[in-house]
C-alpha cells in the first residue's frame, strides 16, 4: 500500500465519527475562523474558514488549496437526487423546455470557443449534457461520434430527441467505456461532482491519448462576497475553485492547463443574452425585462456591481490535457496534512 493510500485509509477510518460531530456543530462553532474538525474535501487540510452562508448552507474556504466548499460536504452522488426531488426550495428547477431555451442562449454566447477546441475530434463526450443543445450543435459543426451523460431523466429524454445520439444516465464517477474520447466537455458541471478522485479517474480513463478536457466553471478570490451572486446554487453546487485551486488539482491528478480564459463575472452577468434567459421567479424576470428595455440600464448596473464587488468572482473556460505519465502524482495535500499535526481525524472525500 502506498503512502497516499495509507493516508486515505487512516482518514477514512475516522470519517464517520467526525461526520457525526460535524452534523452537531453549533452555528457559533461554524463561524469560527478556523475549525480544526472540518477538512477540505480536496486537499484534506484542516485550515479552513467560514466564507459565507447562502440558502441555509455554509460555504468554507481552504487556506491550503484555495477550494471553497459547502459544509457539511456530501459523501456521494446522492446530493443530486436530493436536489432533483425538490428538497431544496431555494434551488430553481426548470422544466425541460425552459432549460433548453436557457441552453440555447448560453451556447449562442459560448459555442464557438468550445467548438474550436473540438475541431478534428473523432469522439466527444459531454458530461452533464442537460437538454442536449451542445451535442445538437456539435452534430453540425464537428461530424464525429457523440455521447452525453445526464442524470436528470427528463433532460436526458429531451437530449436524445434533439441531439440524436446516446445519452447515458449514470454518474460520471462510475462511467467506464471501451471507447476513448478526444474531447470531454464539462460545462458548468464540475462544481456538482462530489468526488474529485473518482471524477479525475473517470476523466483519465475516458480520454484518448492527447485528448482534452473542456471545463467551464467558476473561480473566485478570497475576497468573494456572498452578494457576488444572488443565489449560489448551494448545495447543488458543492464547491468552487479558488484562484490557485486548478494548479493544485493538476499537480494532484496529473493534468496540465493547456489554456484558461478567466472572465470577471460582471462581464458575463450583464450581457443582454444572459438577461434574456428567464427563470421561474416572476420578479427576477420582471427586472430582466426592464433592464433589457431601458437604454443604458445594463451598463449602469454592471458598473455599479464592478465598483462594489468586481474582480472577485470569475467564470473560467479551461482546457486540460493529461500528462503523459500514467499515474497521478502523490497527493501532496494529504502528506502535508499528516506532517503538519497528526490531528487529521476525518476526511470528507466521498468515494
Ligand atoms: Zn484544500
Amino acid at each position: 500500500m502506498s503512502e497516499a493510500q495509507q493516508a486515505h485509509s487512516l482518514l477514512n477510518a475516522t470519517a464517520a465519527r467526525a461526520g457525526q460531530r460535524l452534523q452537531t456543530a453549533s452555528p457559533a462553532r461554524e463561524r469560527d475562523s478556523v475549525c480544526a474538525s472540518i477538512f477540505c474535501p480536496l486537499c484534506l487540510s484542516s485550515a479552513t474558514s467560514h466564507a459565507f452562508r447562502d440558502a441555509g448552507c455554509e460555504v468554507r474556504a481552504c487556506s491550503h488549496c484555495g477550494l471553497f466548499f459547502v459544509h457539511p460536504y456530501p459523501r456521494g452522488p446522492e446530493q443530486h437526487r436530493r436536489v432533483e426531488s425538490g428538497e431544496y426550495p431555494e434551488i430553481e428547477l426548470l422544466d425541460c423546455s425552459r432549460r433548453y431555451e436557457g441552453e440555447r442562449f448560453y451556447y449562442d454566447r459560448h459555442f464557438d470557443v468550445i467548438a474550436e477546441q473540438c475541431d478534428g475530434a473523432a469522439a466527444i463526450l459531454d458530461v452533464g449534457c442537460g437538454t442536449g443543445n451542445l451535442l445538437e450543435r456539435l452534430a453540425d459543426r464537428v461530424p464525429c461520434h457523440r455521447l452525453g451523460i445526464e442524470l436528470n431523466p427528463s433532460a436526458a429524454r429531451t437530449a436524445r430527441k434533439v441531439a440524436k445520439c446516446d445519452i447515458l444516465e449514470v454518474p460520471f464517477e462510475t462511467f467506464r467505456s471501451a471507447r476513448k474520447f478526444d474531447v470531454i466537455t464539462m460545462i458548468n458541471v464540475f462544481s456538482h461532482i462530489s468526488s474529485f478522485d473518482a471524477m479525475f479517474e473517470s476523466l483519465r480513463l475516458a480520454l484518448a491519448p492527447g485528448g482534452r478536457v473542456i471545463l467551464r466553471t467558476s473561480e473566485m478570490s478570497r475576497r468573494v462576497s456572498r452578494w457576488n451572486q444572488f443565489h449560489w446554487g448551494v448545495p447543488d453546487d458543492l464547491h468552487f475553485l479558488g484562484l490557485n485551486t486548478l494548479d493544485f488539482l493538476c499537480a494532484k491528478y496529473g493534468f496540465t492547463v493547456a489554456s484558461r480564459l478567466r472572465v470577471p463575472f460582471e462581464d458575463e452577468l450583464f450581457r443582454r443574452s444572459r438577461c434574456r434567459q428567464m427563470g421561474r421567479s416572476g420578479w427576477h424576470n420582471a427586472i430582466k425585462r426592464t433592464a433589457l428595455r431601458v437604454p443604458g440600464a445594463l451598463r449602469l448596473a454592471r458598473n455599479i456591481y464592478a465598483a462594489a464587488l468586481g474582480e472577485r468572482l470569475f467564470v473560467s473556460f479551461i482546457v486540460l490535457v493529461a500528462r503523459s505519465e500514467d499515474a497521478p502524482k502523490s497527493p501532496s495535500g494529504i502528506a502535508s496534512v499528516l506532517k503538519r499535526g497528526g490531528n487529521a481525524e476525518c476526511q470528507l472525500q466521498p468515494r
